[in-house]
């Protein structure tokens, strides 16, 4: 049998954040109480948003908590050529196309209504790639969630898989890149559920695995705001490790003994871990230490 292999693949647009964390840990001990691998992977494709000297970081303050990848950190940027070549590929096949419209040309529902499927209308100038998508409904079980189904005709319509500021679409990206590392569970937060759909799609169409997914709720504040790094949520760079750690825990339904050290914790968490104890919501509030706040 092989090995699961799990990931956790921060953009770095921003500090690591108790809600990140979270990510972290439930990727890690999903791969690690199975006797996995735990890849981390730096999703640095898309420039205009990374926030300099973040990466550097989301990765030490990774280590702080004692999360190591087990292979070096891939950057995500260094598979440009790549992503390109599986673009081009699905283009010479027939299964996405050039496609002229701007943002702005799309309806109020954005769902996008195929006005380049089939060539560019004249005075039209190719900008991004599309992937077609059929009336067929994409289907796969969540192993938190549970089913998920969604009918790509009728929510997005193609989606751009390379994007007019010449950059690989988020879609695209990390389905190859999952492949690429041998990636077969996806443990991430329920923020992401939405595009599942999509990235399954593109793995059938490049004749890829697709991996397990798992989507646990996000940490929201008590006004129900999503913790992001682009809220600015309160860096954990000094957090006390210990309580942090427990407290994320607690958040995926797996409170430990009280009073255990970091290593203790992370032993006992390696044990005891169970996604099935996972609560089955799309968001949660949590209490942890809070640098910064009285
Ligand atoms: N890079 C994405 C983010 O930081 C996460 C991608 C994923 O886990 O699939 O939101």
């Amino acid at each position: 049998m092989k090995l699961p292999v799990g990931r956790f693949a921060p953009s770095p647009t921003g500090d690591l954040h108790f809600g990140s964390l979270v990510a972290a840990v439930a990727s890690f001990l999903h791969a690690k109480s199975r006797g996995g691998r735990w890849l981390v992977r730096v999703e640095n494709i898309d420039p205009p948003r990374e926030v300099a000297g973040s990466a550097d970081r989301i990765l030490m303050g990774l280590q702080r908590f004692g999360l190591r990848s087990d292979e070096p950190v891939l950057f995500q940027e260094s598979r440009r050529t790549k992503h390109r070549k599986l673009v081009n590929h699905l283009v010479d096949r027939g299964q996405a196309y050039w496609c002229g419209c701007s943002r702005k040309a799309l309806p109020p529902s954005g769902v996008y209504p195929g006005t380049c499927r089939d060539g560019l209308p004249r005075g039209k100038k190719a900008r991004a790639v599309r992937l077609r998508v059929s009336d067929d409904p994409v289907v796969f079980q969540d192993r938190i969630q549970g089913e998920v189904r969604e009918t790509l005709s009728e929510t997005t319509g193609d989606f751009v898989i390379w994007r007019a500021d010449d950059l690989p679409a988020y879609q695209l990206a990390v389905v190859a890149d999952d492949a690429f590392q041998g990636v077969t569970e996806v443990v991430r937060g329920f923020d992401l559920v939405g595009s599942t759909c999509r990235q399954v799609h593109v793995a059938n169409c490049l004749g890829f695995d697709v991996p397990d997914y798992a989507h646990h709720p996000v940490v929201v504040t008590p006004e129900r705001q999503k913790l992001s790094k682009q809220l600015g949520s309160d860096p954990i760079v000094n957090a006390p490790r210990a309580r942090t750690l427990e407290a994320a825990l607690r958040f995926l339904g797996q409170p430990c003994p009280p009073d255990l050290e970091l290593d203790e914790m992370w032993e006992w968490a390696r044990a005891n871990w169970d996604l099935q104890k996972v609560p089955r919501t799309g968001q949660a509030e949590a209490t942890y230490p809070q640098p910064g706040r009285g």
